[in-house]
């Protein structure tokens, strides 16, 4: 009898499918999920292929396929991408796989219990039975807890007449996880810019096919309404969007937003979700019951039934790229999956990479340019403060004229911000007896001190104690000094300065959770705080309409690290957390406190001059050959014994297949050179940008020998920082 084989690919740290018998009677095909063994266990899995000529004596050998499970199956758009990525990224296939197969283990189709009246009036009649009684008498079935609520009485009563027997239940569908958004909810009157900006983006949509559009807009000029018409042509056409964002705080406001233009909320997909909301939310939308989903970067891997528009907002924004199990970058892996499945992509940002920039200036993308602040409102003017000169004194780090100027916008009744991207209350604590640095046991780093926890904090791995009543190494007492600023001490001195003053400190280690974060954000925008003092958390996407100044207290901090992409990192920051002011009365200001004010990072800033930010960096990166105008690939080799992690980095670059097109350069220290116990070294690979740099590693890595005990080999391909 002829035996049927699949290849079933498991969500674990493995590239290839495994061959499984499909027992008798089941129905198999490509891209469905099924459960298996593997070794002792029982795995989910995804048949990847039909296996035509299996091995015949590797027959007996194999296992049945368990069971089918009872989910949508994976489509064969998602199985492709999902191997392009592994392809592209060097990670396995099956941790690839496992972003897909994030469904949770709820139970998705909840089903709700409907009561209506049905049998005899209830013995005992009490002003509660009433209620419900003249509530059903129209005949209608409710959900029971909708019958509770809307007749103002508690559960019980209602199952109590349910026993008697005066009301009987029925099975209710689940409701459904989004309704149906309405594209002509509220239309939005369009500024001139905006409407072009629009129409082109609605045509774009309604054409249908691959193509990329960087929405290049000026912080404030109405990128998310424009973008919104792409999305409203999207749902005309019943087709899925997909809109992507950095981080989850920043779909605070945005979610009210759609809902003003859409009439309902979008579904949302971040790695908050609990367990039953990510198992309905799976479901929903592989059932195409979700027509717009806003997802952090893992929503990507989800399986749409018909995925036809990805909106990839702020796609400049770093948090784009995963660097842990599968390392891969949202934005360029949205375009992908794209142009697999052949739909638009919308990049939008008022600081694009250098790379979609480089893109658009080449017209591998298109751009739409929109110059201008909605309502005329201007971009925000920016002062230098040189801090060689008119810095604040020792051990402040508010200069006098911030500090003036802070005290105007808060006499005017406007909001302040005050922006460090430093948490915690100083970077560095030290002895003042002997000098001695408290340093992470763990990790080539300092702790972190944080007064309002009362610990000392690793950042690099968490690691974390009370502060020490006397210094390890000469045992004085109370000799401890906080060196540096981190936004909890520029807290403490703000407090002093301006003690009237509604101070809300938004750090990421003090937010308890996303709706205390939301509701605070919500605070913000409402004028319940009158100064701001915060990390990158602010700088990105809000609108905090009483809003007026900004001042950057140390804008020199992401230059000094030696990292190419400092320029850049450094000048998006802090041009969207400068955009944060003055948008809805154009009067913003912002302050840039540094000891550089000639660096062309500040000078491009100050003089409010983006394209020569770019020119600038763009002849540097093309001069050296680094990204977009070469390719780079990290290999990172770490290990508990230092020697042999060097000893492995070393002979993995004796084993670099030649190739004159390709240079390998290292093993060196990594800029972290230990990490949670581990020594890290780091090979850095560059090439031409045109270069198949995924397959030259695939060959070299299959020459490596064995990592084995406690060594380690990280793959990073397009790395963000090197
Ligand atoms: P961006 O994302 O480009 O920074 P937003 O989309 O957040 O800008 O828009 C800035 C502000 O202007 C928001 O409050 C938005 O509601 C408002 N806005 C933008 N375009 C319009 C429009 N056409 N009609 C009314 N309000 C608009
Ligand atoms: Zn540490």
């Amino acid at each position: 009898m002829s035996m049927r084989v699949v290849d079933i690919l498991v969500p674990v740290a493995l590239d290839q499918a495994y061959s499984y018998r499909v027992p008798a009677g089941m129905e198999l095909s490509p891209g469905d999920v099924v459960a298996v063994p593997l070794g002792a266990r029982e795995s989910i899995g995804v048949v990847w292929a039909e296996n035509p000529n299996p091995n015949p004596r590797l027959h007996n050998r194999l296992k049945d396929v368990e069971a089918k499970l009872d989910v949508e199956p994976l489509k064969a758009e998602l199985r492709s991408f999902i191997d392009w990525v592994s392809n592209y990224t060097l990670s396995s296939r099956g941790m690839v796989l496992r972003m897909a197969l994030r469904m949770g283990d709820g139970n998705p189709g909840r089903e709700r219990v409907g009561v209506r009246l049905s049998g005899p009036k209830p013995k005992r009649m009490t002003p509660a039975r009433a209620r419900v009684l003249e509530l059903l008498a129209d005949g209608l079935i409710r959900s029971k807890s909708e019958t509770a609520v809307e007749a103002g009485v508690s559960a019980g009563v209602v199952d109590g007449l349910i026993d008697e027997g005066t009301l009987e239940t029925v099975v209710l569908p689940p409701e459904p996880l989004m309704r149906v958004p309405d594209p002509e909810f509220r239309k939005p009157e369009f500024s001139l810019g905006q409407l072009a900006a629009a129409d082109a983006l609605r045509t774009t949509v309604d054409q249908g096919g691959y193509t990329v559009t960087l929405l290049d807009g000026v912080t404030g000029s109405g990128k998310t309404e424009v973008y919104f018409e792409a999305v409203a042509e999207n749902i005309r056409l019943k087709r899925q969007t997909l809109i992507l964002m950095p981080e989850i705080a920043l779909t605070a406001g945005f979610l009210d937003r759609f809902a003003d233009r859409f009439g309902v909320r979008p579904a949302e997909w971040h790695s908050q979700l609990n367990a039953r909301k990510r198992a309905r939310t799976w479901a929903a939308v592989a059932a195409n019951e979700v027509p717009v989903i806003v997802g952090a970067r893992s929503a990507l891997f989800l399986p749409y039934a018909d995925l036809g528009l990805v909106i990839v907002d702020e796609e400049h924004d770093p948090a784009y790229k995963q660097e842990d199990g599968a390392h891969y970058h949202a934005r360029d892996m949205a375009v992908v999956r794209g142009s697999i499945a052949k739909f638009p992509v919308i990049l939008a940002s008022a600081t694009p990479s250098v790379e979609s920039e480089v893109n658009a200036r080449k017209g591998r993308y298109r751009r739409l340019h929109l110059p201008e602040r909605f309502g005329g409102a201007h971009l925000p003017h920016i002062e230098p403060i040189d801090l060689r000169r008119e810095g604040p004194p020792r051990g402040r780090f508010i200069s006098p004229r911030l500090a003036e100027a802070v005290q105007n916008t808060l006499e005017r009744k406007e909001q302040a911000l005050l922006f460090l991207n430093r948490r915690g209350f100083a970077p560095l604590t030290l002895c003042r007896t002997c000098g001695f640095r408290l340093q992470c046991p763990n990790c080539d780093a300092w702790l972190v001190d944080h007064r309002f926890k009362r610990r000392l904090v690793c950042h690099h791995c968490g690691f974390n104690m009370p502060p020490p009543a006397e210094c390890p190494q000469c045992h004085a007492t109370e000799s401890f000094a906080a060196v540096g600023p981190g936004v909890e001490r520029l807290h403490q001195e703000a407090a002093d300065l301006f003690p009237q003053a509604r101070i809300l400190v938004l750090s990421s280690d003090l937010v308890e959770s996303v709706e205390r974060l939301r509701s605070e954000l919500d605070d913000v925008a409402e004028g319940r705080f009158d100064l701001v003092i915060g990390t990158q958390l602010v700088a990105k996407g809000h609108h905090f309409p009483k809003l007026n100044l900004v001042g950057i207290v140390d804008a020199d901090l992401g230059l000094g690290n030696g990292d190419p992409r400092a320029a850049e990192r450094t000048f998006q920051m802090l041009h969207q957390v400068v955009g944060r002011a003055g948008r809805e009365e154009g009067r913003g200001v912002g302050f840039l406190q540094t000891h550089q004010p000639e660096h062309p990072v500040m000078q491009a800033l100050i003089r409010g001059d983006r394209e020569a930010f770019y020119e600038n960096e763009i002849a540097l990166r093309e001069a050296t050959s680094y990204p977009p105008f070469g390719r780079l690939a990290g290999l990172v080799v770490s290990a508990a014994d230092k020697h042999a992690a060097e000893s492995y980095g070393r002979a993995l670059v004796g084993l670099a297949p030649k190739d004159e097109q390709v240079r390998v350069l290292g093993p060196a220290e990594a800029p972290i050179a230990v990490m949670r116990g581990r020594h890290r070294f780091r090979i850095l690979v560059k090439a031409p940008r045109a270069y198949d740099l995924s397959g030259y590693l695939r060959d070299w890595l299959s020459q490596a020998p064995k990592t084995k005990g406690s060594l380690q080999l990280e793959v990073d391909v397009d790395p963000q920082s090197f």
